[in-house]
């Protein structure tokens, strides 16, 4: 793999296909083991997740279903500055066992508002699954992540759904900013 360009910046290879693909293997069985009897309403973050998303639901092997959502931004009334919110989650999951499917996590916020509204909106039980998760990033206290594939240093990556400015997203494999 070579380095490649994405915008103005490079970006060197980081993660493999095979790698991504071996650690989604290893948490879809995690999942199956765990969420056997409680059939799961999956829960894509859309953008990023969706390459994520369909490769790990095609190794679940139990009763369960898909869904998607984004996180939208608008800017807060208050000094808070930015807050996101839920958009696009048609299904009633009230009373539902939800496994969000995100991404990276890097500092936690995102979750953390994702697991507060979900709850808001009557779930039952919220279980997260992220493709990454950046742990020296966290801002955030006692957020559970229950299935996480591969922990990465805190830089910036891109591929496999992830973008830089809207590009990159097609990379088979994942690629971390040179510097
Ligand atoms: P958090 O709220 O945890 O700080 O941020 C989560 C969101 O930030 C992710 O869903 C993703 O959209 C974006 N993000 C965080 N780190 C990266 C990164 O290294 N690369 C890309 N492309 N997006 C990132």
């Amino acid at each position: 793999m070579n380095t490649i360009q994405v915008k103005d910046k490079v970006f060197k290879p980081f993660i493999s296909s095979e790698k991504i693909q071996e650690a989604i293997c290893r948490i879809a069985q995690q999942m199956n083991n765990d969420l056997a009897d409680k059939n799961p309403i999956f829960i894509c973050v859309l953008n990023g997740a969706f390459m994520f998303a369909a490769d790990l639901y095609k190794e679940i092997n139990i009763d369960s279903e898909i869904t998607f959502m984004r996180m939208k931004s608008y800017e807060g009334t208050q000094t808070t500055g930015h807050v996101k919110a839920i958009s696009g989650l048609m299904e009633n999951i009230e009373g539902r066992n939800v496994v969000v499917i995100e991404d990276i996590v890097d500092t936690g916020y995102t979750m953390v508002s994702i697991i507060e509204q979900l709850k808001e909106k009557g779930a039952a039980d919220v279980k997260i699954a992220t493709l990454l998760h950046k742990p020296e990033a966290c801002k955030v206290e006692n957020l559970k992540l229950d299935y996480v594939a591969i922990e990465i240093p805190n830089a910036f990556i891109v591929g496999y759904g992830l973008d830089y400015d809207e590009l990159g997203r097609n990379l088979k494999d994942i690629y971390v900013i040179a510097e």
